[in-house]
């Protein structure tokens, strides 16, 4: 990939040169994954390449923006363009950088703490304000990156460093929550060691229009080993969501036999399947194309490179001393 761009920086080029083949799995492997043996961000990480080889996203064209977590080294791993923030903070940037550049596509990857936590609020509006991306919740119920800590999805019991005799309360439900927030559009969940149903299940998030939220089943080998052990040994603890508008994968039928016709446009059973129950519940709860995009409504209008630098500079000018 070369740039001849009239600016360094991606997100000011305006002349990215692309070159016309098609593109393969070492135009997108980035530096070598240093998470910890048996971590599902290692196949979370393999089953993003897969997508971005699949919808042949351009890696000029392509943003991974994360937080603060053992999730977040995600953008280092990858050749697109990436920003690795602050601790909770992933949101506000994607959304700054697809309402000024609404040409490139933007995916957000979070971890518990991050997203659930001190990332909250930036959570809850990021969903209403429904701007086109894919925002991936790594979900290993710990904070794995600072040595085990309770995080918000830490199940009740769970002992950690900061509440050894085991976690007080009741662990949040990040796809309850979700299905609660005004103007959500496409809310799913899915789980790393099924590659088949999470592969199918970010195409169609990175298919939705509008900010496509997957909470995806991570383990963590290392603090929290044995939360999604059973449903990992026995497949008949998690209940496939299958519909033509949500998630359907033939090839998991012989191994995974409960399965339950699920239409996302309900919102209404999407609430009753979110409840909490014996199984594990993996598709799409809900999905709704016609919720109001803010990066629609309140398009930026469109500036060159040079106006874009002479905006920067006339900010930045306030602030010279
Ligand atoms: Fe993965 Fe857990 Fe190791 Fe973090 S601490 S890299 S989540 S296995
Ligand atoms: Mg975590």
């Amino acid at each position: 990939m070369s740039c001849t761009g009239e600016l360094s920086c991606p997100l000011f080029s305006t002349a990215v040169e692309t070159e016309d083949r098609d593109l393969t799995l070492s135009d997108y492997e980035g530096a070598t994954a240093r998470w910890c043996p048996g971590c599902g961000d290692h196949s979370i990480l393999a089953a993003v390449e897969k997508l971005l080889v699949t919808e042949q996203l351009r890696p000029e064209q392509t943003v991974f923006v994360s937080g603060i977590g053992c999730s977040s080294r995600f953008p280092h791993y990858l050749k697109t363009y990436g920003f690795h923030g602050l601790h909770g903070r992933a949101l506000p940037v994607a959304t700054g950088v697809k309402l000024h550049r609404p040409d490139l596509t933007v995916f957000v990857v979070m971890g518990d703490g991050d997203c659930t936590s001190i990332g909250a609020g930036h959570w809850v509006h990021a969903i209403r304000y429904n701007m086109k991306m894919v925002a991936l919740l790594l979900d290993n119920a710990i904070y794995g990156l600072t040595k085990n800590q309770t995080s918000p999805t830490t199940p009740q019991g769970h002992p950690s460093n900061t509440q050894p005799r085991g976690s007080w309360l009741p662990a949040l439900d990040p796809i309850a929550l979700m299905l609660g927030v005004t103007n959500a559009s496409f809310v799913a969940q899915t789980a790393e060691w099924v590659p088949a149903h999470l592969a199918a299940t970010l195409r169609a998030a990175h298919r939705h229009d509008g900010l496509a939220f997957v909470r995806i089943l991570q383990r963590c080998p290392v603090f929290t080993p044995g939360i999604y052990q059973l449903a990992v040994q026995k497949p008949d603890m998690i209940e496939l969501l299958v519909h033509d508008d949500g998630v359907t994968v033939p090839e998991l039928e012989r191994s995974y036999r409960n399965r339950r016709v699920h239409d996302p446009a309900d919102l209404d059973a999407a609430r009753q399947l979110a409840a909490p129950g014996d199984c594990v519940r993996l598709g799409v709860f809900y999905r709704n194309e016609a919720r109001a995009r803010y990066d629609v409504i309140r398009r930026v209008p469109e500036r060159t490179a040079t106006e874009r630098v002479a905006l920067l500079e006339t900010e930045l000018d306030k602030y010279a001393l």
